[in-house]
């Protein structure tokens, strides 16, 4: 068999919206992205929308609306792709890691707590693979010390929070629409928030640190530009992309959470344990990571799976062993011992949209050796 971890899923909807958008010969941000926009806000249901070229870009630029530079601390789960860590070193500010419960592989607020100090800033709670952080004891932390909260929402388009919507659950929160996350538009990225402040200067920051024309501006007049920024602006082709990939949104969630069902039910009394799935959470099934009691007996399964043609990945990687971070690290011993030992145990197996029941057996039993 040939099982990749994920296939985007397109259709004759995402080739009608990249050819009319090539037709119109117009290709950078413009109108698409602003619909995408649109259509992301609503779908969220509060505040607003702006689409970057990644997830990355919009931590970045989400870290500096917030304020965060040289001198500041933000804590970061030692479980997460680097992306978290990095957009925080961008600023010049240093992210300090915290610990992550492996049921769960989110933050752990007493972990979080272990590590604040007078420089904290913020914390970015993660939603790792699509499972929603511990939100209310991380916005109780932060409310005992004035921090903000920004969600690392990455993964986590569609799940809920105690029948919340994640991204909107913190000061501002970031998403990503890589191939491997739950919509795709090839790359890009969208911070959310409801404060006007934190929108106005992503959409600044963006786009060079430009200021907006004035209304009544001449069309052939050049902004002004009152910050230094970037360019992590979204190309309409992506913006069509994105469109046409939020009208199936609610399809491809159902199918992720029918998959993810049918493998609950066959590692049911296997020694590979399933992810937690709470009962007052909506996951989105971005990955379905499954742990094992070792790293050898995961190492082996996964190089079961491989040679049976079935494409899996460890869950991810704990940042503070990579190599820039670690070099930044004082302590010498381990410093998040729970985040190591889900990187080393853990395996994400393919969510494909359509994979068949057969499939899934025939995966399940490569990873069992059955
Ligand atoms: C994928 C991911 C990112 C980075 O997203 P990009 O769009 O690839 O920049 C950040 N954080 C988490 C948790 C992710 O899974």
């Amino acid at each position: 068999m040939t099982v990749p971890i994920i296939r985007p899923v397109f259709d004759q909807a995402e080739l009608d919206a990249l050819t009319a958008c090539l037709e119109s010969g117009m290709v950078s941000q413009g109108t698409r992205v602003a619909d995408f926009e649109r259509l992301f806000a609503a779908y969220l249901g509060k505040g607003d929308a702006v689409a970057l070229s990644s997830c990355t870009a919009a931590l970045h630029v989400a870290l500096l609306a917030l304020g965060v530079g040289p001198g500041d601390e933000v804590i970061v789960p030692a479980l997460t792709w680097v992306a978290t860590a990095n957009a925080v070193a961008c600023t010049g500010a240093r992210p300090v890691f915290a610990d992550v419960q492996p049921e769960t592989f989110a933050l752990d607020p007493d972990a979080a707590r272990r590590v604040l100090s007078p420089r904290t800033r913020g914390i970015i709670p993660v939603h790792l693979f699509g499972l929603c952080a511990d939100m209310d004891a991380l916005a109780g932390l932060a409310g005992e010390h004035g921090l903000f909260v920004l969600e690392d929402a990455a993964c986590a388009l569609g799940s809920l929070y105690k029948g919340r919507r994640a991204g909107l659950l913190g000061d501002a929160s970031c998403f990503s629409f890589h191939p491997r996350k739950v919509i795709t538009t090839g790359e890009g990225g969208m911070i959310c928030s409801e404060r006007a402040d934190i929108l106005r200067t992503a959409r600044s920051l963006r786009s060079h640190g430009c200021r907006p024309l004035a209304a009544e501006a001449p069309a052939w007049a050049m902004p002004e530009v009152p910050h230094l920024g970037y360019n992590y602006r979204m190309t309409d082709l992506q913006g069509a992309l994105g469109c046409a990939q939020m009208a199936k949104l609610e399809d491809i969630l159902a199918e992720r959470a029918r998959i993810a069902d049918v493998y609950a039910g066959l590692l049911r009394g296997t020694s590979v344990m399933p992810p937690l799935t709470p009962a007052d959470c909506r996951h989105s099934w971005q990955s379905y990571v499954v742990r094992f009691a070792d790293m050898a007996s995961r190492n082996a399964a996964a190089d079961r799976l491989t040679r049976a043609g079935v494409q899996c990945r460890p869950g991810t990687h704990a940042v503070h062993r990579l190599g820039w971070h670690r070099a930044r690290i004082a302590a010498q011993s381990d410093i998040c011992p729970a985040a190591s030992l889900c990187e080393d145990t853990s395996l994400a197996l393919p969510v494909v949209h359509g994979m068949d029941f057969a499939t899934q057996q025939a995966i399940v039993s490569e990873l069992l050796n059955a």
